[in-house]
Formats: structure tokens, C-alpha cells, sequence
């Protein structure tokens, strides 16, 4: 069962554990909602390795044209700051959310 989500479910919703019983459900929930701090680039830095996409739990890092520099998608980004602590060039910094 697919269903798109447009407002939090209630409790008697979830599944229990909160297990994961659909492929691809990920995708509805929106886990920037989550986050407390974002990652931020510095691309000076950067030699586009690719390590900081590879390790996001969120796969939430694309490389956007025209310089092809990573970026995250803020719609799914938690702020876990993996990417900042894979980077090999720590050109990555979390900075906190403004309320
Ligand atoms: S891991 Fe660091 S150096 Fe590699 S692409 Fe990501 S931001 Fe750039
Ligand atoms: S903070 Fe976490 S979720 Fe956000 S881009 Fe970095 S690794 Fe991905």
C-alpha cells in the first residue's frame, strides 16, 4: 500500500516498532523536518570525490550543475552531519538552523 503523505500520521498509524513495511516509503516522509543544524559547503575545498554522497544516510546529495558541486536536498537532509565527518578535505560544516 502506497500513500502519500501530506500531514504527519497518528499514532495508531504506524507500524509497530515504527518498522519499515514498504519499499520506497522514505520518500514521503520528510526528514528535513528533523533537523536542528544543515551542512554547508565550502566548495573552494572540494575535489568532488563523491565520499560525502556515498555515506548520507538519506542519499539526499546531488551534484548540481553548472560547477557540479554536492549539495544536499533540505527537504530530506536530517542534519546527522555524516557528511561532515566523511569528508577527507573537511570542507563541510554544520551550521545551526535559525528559529
Ligand atoms: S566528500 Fe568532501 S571533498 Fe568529497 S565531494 Fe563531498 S564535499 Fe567534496
Ligand atoms: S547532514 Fe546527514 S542527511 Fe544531511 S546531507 Fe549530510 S549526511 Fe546527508
Amino acid at each position: 500500500m502506497t500513500r502519500q503523505q501530506t500531514a504527519k500520521p497518528r499514532w495508531s498509524e504506524l507500524a509497530v516498532g515504527c518498522a519499515v513495511t514498504e519499499a520506497g516509503s522514505a520518500r514521503y516522509n520528510r526528514t528535513g523536518d528533523w533537523r536542528s543544524s544543515r551542512p554547508v559547503w565550502e566548495h573552494a575545498h572540494c575535489v568532488r570525490c563523491g565520499v560525502c554522497q556515498m555515506f548520507c544516510p538519506e542519499g539526499c546529495i546531488q551534484f548540481e550543475p553548472p560547477k557540479d558541486f554536492p549539495a544536499a536536498d533540505l527537504e530530506y537532509c536530517k542534519g546527522c552531519g555524516i557528511c561532515v565527518h566523511e569528508c577527507p578535505t573537511a570542507c563541510i560544516r554544520m551550521v545551526a538552523e535559525e528559529e
